[in-house]
């Protein structure tokens, strides 16, 4: 519901002739939103619509990972083994595949926009593509693999055709980072292992390969796929992964299956593994040669990573999610976390109900969460706070608001960019902005009117006064060195772009528009056009010159309530436009007798070019005050001549 009757005083705006408008300085008209080339061919060979609709010929790629990963902590060493089947669903015949070895960027002669420890990167012992054995390229034309930064090049030996298939096998190790590096690792006590195997690039319909190489700052593409997974680690560990467990009985005790099984019909926290429980024999069974081989499957995952220690805690219960199934019974998932002992005091005893309360409120606000668990994981303090599908690394210690904060970020991440499956690095803003904003909405929820919208906005306010604000619409790796400008712009600035999205329309359309965008592309590949045209068609409006301002310009927005003059029995209000947004001028006049009118400035008033805008108003009962934009709508540099108030006599 939109509480605010701004349709009415739109009219009564409009109805109100204006005075003449003087002489006007030239403003920005912002140009319509030109599609990509590569958006372009997608339109001409039906991959992409204009409605923000998948084509009719919508194709995607997918793989089938088989992995295994034994893990010896006291040499901090992983060693893999992999075999991934590739399925190429596209039209094309493809003559090379490219994978990430992402654990490169740790090379010493690794590519980076970031300072990292240097481990030496990924020691790959074995390569195959389609039953062939092959050795890094020594000519330009032999089946063969190169390596540069963080990729791996494959010349297939057989080409790939349309509908076909190719199986590649790999053998790696490489040495776990410690604290200090980003999205995971270790600090001697826990494990969070990330980016820890050979991951196919997304070939996609718009840019085909995708394959910018891991250099720090920008994140991920990754394309969707099945995995059957098998960890090796010590007996006594706990583990905490992407996937279902397969094996309880051979890696649990019978007392911890017991306590898990009464965790999956509750709501209640239920601490599964307490302090004096841990270890070999206890809170798992025991293993030979002092091993257990934890067994996983996940299904249409983009990524796997998973989180261990012999030190963790461990708690669960239930979120309830909504009806997945549609049976008119709401559906649970299972939520899980793993902490330190070290850490209760840090709010982590309550970690639980953090992670059931945000996969909750999410479900609600966007649409039920579809994975069997949602697990939040103590990790590196370097780890910050990072996601996986149904996974993520939480580190350092936190108190309630910040490990809250942090819980429902990562988890809202398992919708954007898990589900709506986004290209993180050259549009980040596609997940971490929408991102920001619904954690905002579960902060809201949670801590009871807290106003996480208003630090986005402030933050980003911060940084357009500094002159040091860079657009949206960037590469995630090319934005300025060691500034907030990547932060800014792919977290906060597209936080309140939503915020102002949501004043511009009202809440439930905004809500309807934003659901329809997910759905639409889940376990899919939007780009920027699928989210700008599915808000457009949905809400059946050209919002161009919105998308044009705020993704891809830095122009702020300042409105100011000019000349007040009475003229006759009615009062003539100047609003002007002085910054280089368009945005609608919503303005509240207060009278003496305590009552308030709405009036807005249509945004086509500024579009046309105007930069002055002058309507009238009745003077009496007698008007106290004049203000655009109470409510704090839109990012306004300048508050302070926002506001007008007459002087008391
Ligand atoms: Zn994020």
């Amino acid at each position: 519901m939109n509480r605010i009757g701004w349709t009415v005083a739109l009219l009564s705006a409009a109805a109100v002739p204006a005075a003449a408008q003087p002489a006007q300085p030239a403003r920005p008209r912002p140009y319509p939103v030109f599609e990509s080339p590569g958006f372009v061919r997608a339109l001409q060979q039906g991959t992409r619509t204009r409605t923000g609709r998948p084509g009719p010929r919508y194709w995607q790629q997918f793989a089938d990972y088989k992995l295994s990963a034994v893990l010896d902590p006291a040499a901090r060493r992983l060693t893999g083994e992999a075999t991934i089947t590739y399925h190429n669903r596209s039209p094309d015949t493809l003559q090379v595949v490219v994978f990430h070895l992402y654990q490169d960027l740790f090379a010493a002669d690794g590519i980076r926009n970031e300072a990292v420890p240097v481990t030496g990167g990924l020691e790959l012992t074995r390569v195959r593509a389609q039953g062939r054995t092959l050795a890094a390229a020594t000519d330009d034309t032999s089946a063969a693999y190169q390596r540069f930064a963080t990729l791996l090049n494959i010349r297939l030996p057989e080409p790939l055709m349309p509908g076909g298939s190719a199986a590649f096998e790999f053998g790696w190790t490489f040495t776990v980072t410690p604290d200090g590096a980003p999205r995971g690792g270790t600090d001697g006590e826990v494990f969070f292992l990330s980016y820890w195997y050979p991951q196919v690039a997304v070939y996609d319909d718009v840019t085909r390969w995708q394959d910018d190489p891991y250099k720090g700052t920008a994140e991920f593409y990754m394309g969707y796929g099945n995995y059957e997974v098998a960890l090796s680690v010590p007996e006594g560990w706990l583990i905490g992964s992407t996937g279902v467990l397969q094996n309880p009985d051979e890696v649990l005790s019978s007392a911890t299956r017991e306590r898990l099984a009464s965790a999956a019909s509750t709501r209640e926290v239920v601490r599964i593994v307490t302090d004096s429980e841990r270890g070999a024999g206890k809170a798992t069974a025991r293993g030979a040669g002092g091993r257990l081989t934890w067994r996983y499957r996940a299904e249409n995952v983009r990524d796997f990573a998973f989180g261990g220690s012999e030190h963790y805690l461990w708690d669960a219960t239930t979120a309830t999610v909504g009806d997945l199934d549609a049976d008119a019974r709401p559906d649970r998932a299972l939520i899980h976390t793993f902490y330190r002992p070290s850490r209760r005091p840090w709010a982590w005893d309550q970690s639980a109900r953090y992670a059931q309360h945000s996969i909750e409120f999410l479900s609600g606000y966007l649409w039920p969460y579809p994975y069997p668990h949602a697990t939040a994981v103590d990790g590196v303090t370097s780890c910050a706070g990072m996601e996986y599908p149904m996974i993520t690394c939480i580190g350092g210690p936190r108190d309630t608001l910040l490990l809250y904060s942090v819980i429902v970020h990562e988890l809202a991440h398992m919708w954007f960019p898990m589900q709506v499956g986004s290209d993180e690095k050259r549009f980040a803003w596609q997940d971490e902005g929408l991102t920001r904003f619904n954690q905002a909405q579960g902060m809201r929820e949670f801590f009871r009117g807290f106003d996480r919208e208003a630090q986005s906005r402030e933050n980003y306010q911060r940084l357009a006064r500094l002159g040091g604000e860079v657009e949206l619409m960037r590469h995630g790796d090319l934005y300025p060195f060691d500034t907030p400008a990547y932060g800014v712009a792919s977290y906060d600035k597209m936080a309140t772009n939503m915020v102002a999205l949501r004043g511009l329309v009202g809440d439930r359309r905004f809500r309807e528009a934003y659901r329809e965008y997910g759905k639409r592309w889940i376990n899919r590949h939007p780009t920027p056009w699928d989210f700008w045209n599915t808000f457009n068609e949905v809400l059946g409006q050209d919002l161009n010159w919105f998308w044009r301002t705020w993704w891809f310009e830095t122009w702020t927005l300042d409105q100011a309530v000019g000349e007040v003059k009475a003229a006759g029995d009615s009062t003539a209000i100047t609003i002007e436009d002085r910054g280089l947004a368009p945005m609608p001028a919503r303005v509240a006049v207060r009278r003496s007798d305590g009552s308030t009118q709405r009036y807005e400035v249509p945004v086509t008033t500024w579009l046309a070019g105007v930069r002055r805008w002058t309507f009238h108003v009745r003077s009496q009962p007698g008007i106290t005050s004049i203000e655009i934009d109470p409510e704090r709508i839109f990012p306004d540099l300048n508050r302070e001549n926002n506001v007008w108030r007459a002087v008391l006599r």
